[in-house]
């Protein structure tokens, strides 16, 4: 082994998979020679020479798969691997230890943190690249069945499992952080008579617009558009505020109107139309549940509907306390 190596950061980009790999060890010559072996197998290759510049490389990063050594000085690899799998951000990432260290007391602890395979040192080349394929593969699956369960089959938004499991993490997260979180409840006006006039397959084609319109009007990576129901679409807006709550709805509201899909029959416009109801609070301050945000949103949406439609109603609970 090399002694510790100062921080350096290579990349090498000639990748023919488009799958990019960090390797994260001390050792110079070990990284030299993984590196070598997987640009052969067509890889994008990050190499990190310490623990610290691993987790960084990570987070930046995103590399679809880890190799990861166990003794490194200052951080060793099992607390880089659990740092890894705190984060929500890189938890799904493939962990594969390369290690010399050699008891099966040191494997399982491996496994048990969290990562997907162990090689021990020295290795044969075409072990690594096997092993690797193997875990590239089940992430895939796993990533294309995670879209299947979280995505709607008709408006290829997220689906209603989907933000259900959003809003509890968003919730839990303004709750850490004292921060705003904002839902925006929308569904479109008279809706039943365009599916009696148009029919059931121009309905499909409506919702499929309009909630693509809504996803190309959102512009912040954190804003989680949903279809909630029928022809009901929901946005979650962590860290927002209720005039940041309300100039989205407006964007919205406007969006869809400009959409122009024309609807002559519409006791409203000539037109599609959306009515919006929103709410913004601080989560566990002034509302206690994700469910009770829900059920504020639907009733100002209520209120929307019942004031003639194609408007916008909401509630501050973060202004008014309670
Ligand atoms: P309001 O303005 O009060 O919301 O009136 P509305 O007619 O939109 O509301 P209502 O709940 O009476 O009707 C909703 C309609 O949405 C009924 C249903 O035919 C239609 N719908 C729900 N899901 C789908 C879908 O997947 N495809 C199509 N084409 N229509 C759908
Ligand atoms: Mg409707
Ligand atoms: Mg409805």
């Amino acid at each position: 082994m090399t002694g510790p190596l100062k921080e350096e950061k290579k990349v090498s980009v000639n990748s023919s998979s488009g799958t990019t790999i960090l390797c994260i060890d001390d050792d110079h010559d070990i990284l030299t020679l993984l590196e070598k072996i997987l640009i052969g197998a067509g890889y994008a290759v990050i190499t990190a020479s310490n623990g610290k510049q691993g987790l960084r490389e990570t987070l930046t990063r995103k590399p679809d798969l880890i190799l990861l050594d166990i003794v490194m000085p200052d951080m060793d690899g099992y607390e880089v691997c659990k740092k890894i799998k705190d984060k929500e951000e890189t938890k799904n990432i493939p962990i594969i230890f390369i290690t010399a260290k050699k008891e099966d007391e040191d494997e399982a602890k491996g496994l048990k943190i969290g990562a997907v395979d162990y090689i021990r040192k020295p290795f044969y080349p075409p072990i690594i690249k096997s092993r690797i394929r193997t875990q590239l593969d089940l992430k895939l699956k796993t990533d294309m069945l995670e879209r299947l369960v979280s995505i709607d089959g008709l408006t290829n938004i997220y689906n209603r499992r989907k933000f259900d499991e959003t809003l509890k993490l968003e919730w839990k997260r303004a709750m850490r952080n004292n921060s705003p979180l904002s839902l925006i409840m929308s569904d479109i006006d008279h809706f039943k008579g365009y599916n009696d006039h148009y029919g059931h397959t121009t309905g499909d084609d409506c919702l499929r617009r309009v909630s693509q319109e809504m996803k190309n009007l959102l512009q912040r990576p954190a804003d989680l558009l949903a279809r909630y129901g029928g022809e009901e679409f929901a946005v979650i807006l962590p860290e927002t505020d209720y005039n940041g709550a309300i100039y989205i709805s407006t964007i919205l509201l406007n969006g869809i109107e400009d959409l122009n899909i024309s609807y002559p029959h519409s006791p409203i416009a000539g037109h599609v139309t959306i009515s919006i109801g929103v709410v913004t609070s601080i989560p566990g301050k002034n509302c206690d549940t994700p469910l009770q945000l829900i059920e504020i949103a639907d009733s100002m949406l209520y209120v929307a509907k019942q004031n003639g439609r194609n408007q916008i109603q909401g509630k501050d609970l973060s202004f008014t306390g309670k």
